[in-house]
This record gives C-alpha cells, sequence and structure tokens, in this order.
C-alpha cells in the first residue's frame, strides 16, 4: 500500500463521522431486501465511483508514462474489444455475486476484478494498462525490442502492461523469434542413457583410434595402417565382441567397415555426431592411456610396463584388475608375488559392481539434467552450429527421420 501510494502527493484532512459517506453508508446499508439487491449494489457502486471522481479526480493516465498518441490508440482499440466493453461494463455496473453469472468472455478477470478500474475510456488493472487483444501483438514486438529472454521480457512488461496470459505470450513469442533462434543457448542437457551393460568380458567393445578399448578394460595396439583390419588381431585374441561401439570417424564410417563387420559378425553401433559421450568408455580410456604415455615419456621409462601395471592394477570400487575381469588371472609385474595368486580365478559379480557404479553416475549426471521433448518428422529444428563457423548462427533445419534411438 505504501509503495502504490508513493505516486501520490497527499493531504491528509480530518472529516467528521457524518460527512465520511462510504464508511457511513456501508455500515448503515446492511442487508438490503432480497428482490433489490443488485438495485441497491449498483446504487452504491455508482455513489462511491462519484465520490471517487469528485474528490481523486486524479488521472492515472496521466502518471502513465506513454505518448497522448499511444494512448489515444489504446483507447480506440479498447472500445473496439467488445471483451474489453463488456469488462468495462461490468466494472462499472459492480460484479455479480458468482463468478457463474459473469459474462463467459471476461471470466478470466474475475479472480482479479477487485483490482480493475476504468478510466477516461482506458481499463487498468492497479497500474497496469489493460492491452486490447488488436495491439498485443504490437505490444509484444516493443517488449521484445531488444531481444532479451523471455523472462527478462516479461519482467520488464508485468510493471505497465497486462492482459490475461500475457506471461505465456511472451514465452511464445521470444520462442519463435527467428533473430534470436539464430544465436540461440545450447539445450539443457539431458539424461544419461547407458548402454547395456555387458554380463561377460569383451562383449561390448569401444573403439577409438588412439586405441581399442572396452567396458573397463582396453586394449592397446600400435597401427601402422588405420584399415579396419587391425581390429582382427585383436578379436582373433579374445573372440569376436557382440558389439562394437566407435564414434563416426571415416575409419568407422565406411563400407570397409561395414563389410568387416558383416564378415565377422558383430554389431557396430557409431555414436552421434559432435556427441563424444555416447562413445564415453573409449574417450576416457583414450585419455588414460594418453596421460601414461605422456608421463613415461617425461621419466624416460617404457609405456608398456606403464601399461602392464595398470592393467593389474584393481579398479576403483571393482576389488579386481582389468587383466582379472579380461583373462581371469593376475599378470606378473616386477613387484614381488606368491605363484598361488598367479593362478585363474574367475572374478564374478563384475555386471553387478557395473551396475551399481553405473547407477551412481548416471544419479549425478541427471540432478542437473532433464529429457526435452522428442522431435517429430517435419518439425523445424535450429542447429548447433560447428565449431567451425565462425558466424555462430544456428540455422534452420527440419527434421527428416529418426535415425537412432
Ligand atoms: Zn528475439
Amino acid at each position: 500500500m505504501l509503495l502504490t501510494l508513493q505516486n501520490y502527493c497527499l493531504t491528509v484532512v480530518y472529516k467528521p463521522g457524518p460527512e465520511m459517506y462510504i464508511s457511513d453508508m456501508l455500515s448503515r446499508a446492511t442487508t438490503p431486501p432480497q428482490e433489490t439487491d443488485t438495485h441497491y449494489r449498483r446504487e452504491m457502486v455508482c455513489s462511491m465511483q462519484q465520490e471517487q471522481y469528485d474528490t481523486t479526480a486524479i488521472q492515472q493516465a496521466d502518471y502513465l508514462n506513454v505518448t497522448s498518441q499511444c494512448l489515444a490508440q489504446i483507447r480506440k482499440y479498447t472500445e473496439e474489444d467488445s471483451c474489453l466493453q463488456t469488462l468495462k461494463a461490468v466494472v462499472l455496473g459492480g460484479w455479480p455475486e458468482h463468478k457463474e453469472d459473469c459474462p463467459i468472455t471476461i471470466r478470466e478477470y474475475w479472480g482479479i476484478r477487485d483490482e480493475i478500474y476504468a478510466q477516461d475510456d482506458v481499463l487498468f488493472r492497479s497500474q497496469r494498462v489493460i492491452i486490447p487483444k488488436t495491439v498485443r501483438p504490437e505490444m509484444l514486438r516493443r517488449i521484445h525490442y531488444n531481444h532479451v529472454g523471455g523472462e527478462a521480457c516479461y519482467r520488464q512488461a508485468r510493471d505497465t502492461l497486462f492482459w490475461p496470459n500475457m506471461q505465456g505470450e511472451i514465452k511464445d513469442f521470444v520462442q519463435q523469434c527467428s533473430v534470436c533462434n539464430e544465436y540461440a543457448h545450447e539445450q539443457q542437457k539431458e539424461t544419461m542413457m547407458s548402454h547395456p551393460l555387458p554380463t561377460r568380458p569383451w562383449q561390448l567393445v569401444s573403439m577409438d583410434l588412439f586405441s581399442y578399448a572396452r567396458q573397463n578394460f582396453w586394449e592397446i595396439d600400435l597401427l601402422p595402417d588405420l584399415s579396419a583390419g587391425r581390429c582382427k588381431a585383436q578379436f582373433a585374441r579374445y573372440g569376436i565382441p557382440d558389439r562394437v561401439i566407435s564414434d563416426c570417424g571415416g575409419q568407422f564410417d565406411c563400407r570397409e567397415f561395414k563389410a568387416f563387420a558383416m564378415d565377422w559378425g558383430f554389431e557396430h553401433v557409431m555414436s552421434s555426431p559432435r556427441h563424444p559421450k555416447s562413445n564415453g568408455k573409449a574417450e576416457s580410456a583414450v585419455k588414460i592411456v594418453k596421460g601414461l604415455c605422456r608421463k613415461a615419456d617425461r621419466a624416460d621409462e617404457d609405456p608398456w610396463k606403464a601399461f602392464l601395471h595398470w592393467r593389474n592394477t584393481p579398479t576403483e570400487g571393482m576389488r579386481c584388475s582389468p587383466a582379472q575381469r579380461v583373462i581371469s588371472q593376475r599378470l606378473r609385474t616386477l613387484l614381488p608375488v606368491v605363484d598361488q595368486l598367479l593362478l585363474p580365478h574367475v572374478v564374478t559379480g563384475v555386471t553387478d559392481k557395473l551396475r551399481v557404479k553405473h547407477r551412481a553416475a548416471k544419479l549425478i549426471y541427471d540432478r542437473s539434467a532433464r529429457d526435452l521433448p522428442e522431435l517429430s518428422v517435419g518439425q523445424h529444428v535450429r542447429m548447433k552450429p560447428l565449431p567451425s563457423d565462425r558466424t555462430g548462427r544456428w540455422k534452420r533445419g527440419v527434421c527428416m527421420q529418426q535415425v537412432g534411438l
């Protein structure tokens, strides 16, 4: 109330009881006869409005920071707006007792009926101008003049303008703005989708060009050339995996590799372009191998010895080493070890442990992620610019078909 009153310059005047017309009438005009109820109410509202006009003579429009031309435009369109004319009639004539008796076109104003008033043929909700329907598109353009986000636009507009569902319409308008869409922000990351967990060693193999890798175990080989046949050495040693995951680099996304997959009978899945996370196992293996190589180089040591020790070290949270999981035995290293411990021993419960690890990782990842609505064929989309695209513009596109899950 104090904030509202700051707009006015007040002079407080003492009025004796008999001159307090409104409160006097309210206290005396109690429970009028039923049949004349509406009549009484109307009279009361009229006398209150008369008194308000007589005594205040404050023109809300004088305090509006709009040009008289703009106000005239709002006034003109308010007069042409049948819904606002009904609203005005109800505001001046008094609201009905029940919402059901209120004309259907203005029911959305029911919840705020106490704040609405008409002045100078313009309708206001408190200090906000109620904008007629025909002027709303123009107002939306003005609100979004500086192309800031929907929330900021609404914050700017809500102090001065009002119409039902203004917030929703502002949001839609900003979402459809082609200029903003060209310079969009990246979408919210989606919740984690994991590949199905393997139930036995070498069932699922992730590959990347630096190394051959698989769930938690990786295999490293020097590649004199980049042909698909290089995998054969690994597959001949450990068997053919059920499924191979790779990125869509030229060495994997080619006829030769497709023929190799067909010939050797495994399923080949490629990760989405520019989404390396979906080949995360290989990506992280590459990171580890690079780290080992770099440090071995720096210390002038043999990197193969480093790989040997890494493969023999129990993985965090697993209680067994990569070597134990793949070939069911510890590897002999330069560390002294009892012969007994080098005998083959099958490690069980690996899938369960992996599941627990995955669940925990997903829980943490999904905290800051949410699923986006699925795209439909024919839907208009904006494509994130390639890193090489200096303009940074999100280009328009159309969703053609669903190619993967
Ligand atoms: Zn915009």
